[in-house]
């Protein structure tokens, strides 16, 4: 999942007058924060690769190679500035994704997640997609729910979550099942987001 709609939190801040960093400064992070970015998405599955519409397997090794993935993951999250990143973005039809909603908080891998129990009154909010880009919809969620699996280790692992984590971890376990969120969104949304996606003929 991107991370547009912090984005637009930080853009209030900045016009808040919160923002603490000197400008010049700031340009230049800004610059290489970008071609990170891009180095980051050019290395993520986008938008007409199959491996986006499979489902995953089941995890049943835990050995060096997924913990060499988890971190090859949490990495490409972080560079390209996203909330979440699921399996599959990166070719692996695997049942694991990895998610951080705070910067000032640990990255989360869940292996073989499961949402066992989802609540609170379903609400819509705009989500992008790291594998989608240019694409911001409606999804309608559950803002509650209690998502078991397994770490890295595989032991097991069970989170309560509300609020952006809750969303973030069902827009990723529908990867593991290839499901997008232009699957969710109202058919309106659907079209604009599709007509966004489909590569631009070139008139020369
Ligand atoms: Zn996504």
């Amino acid at each position: 999942m991107s991370e547009q709609q912090a984005e637009t939190l930080e853009e209030q801040d900045e016009l808040d007058g919160h923002d603490e960093h000197g400008q010049v400064v700031d340009r230049e992070l800004d610059a290489e924060a970008e071609l990170r970015r891009r180095v980051a998405i050019a290395q993520i599955r986008q938008w007409g690769d199959p491996v986006l519409r499979l489902r995953a397997h089941e995890v049943t090794s835990f050995d060096d190679d997924l913990a060499r993935l988890v971190e090859r993951m949490t990495d490409l999250m972080s560079d390209a500035s996203g909330v979440g990143l699921a399996a599959p973005q990166v070719g692996i039809l695997r049942r694991l994704f990895v998610f951080q909603t705070k910067d000032d908080e640990e990255p989360i891998a869940v292996v073989n997640p499961v949402i066992v129990e989802a609540g609170g009154e379903a609400e819509p909010d705009d989500e992008g997609c790291l594998s989608l880009q240019g694409v911001l919809v409606p999804v309608e969620r559950p803002t509650t729910v209690t998502l078991e699996g397994q770490d890295v280790t595989g032991a097991a692992l069970r989170l309560e979550l509300a609020g952006l984590g809750a969303r973030v971890v069902q827009h990723e376990l529908d990867h593991l099942d290839g499901v997008l969120i232009i699957d969710r969104t109202d058919r309106e949304s659907r079209r604009g987001a599709l007509k966004a996606l489909r590569p631009q003929p070139t008139l020369d």
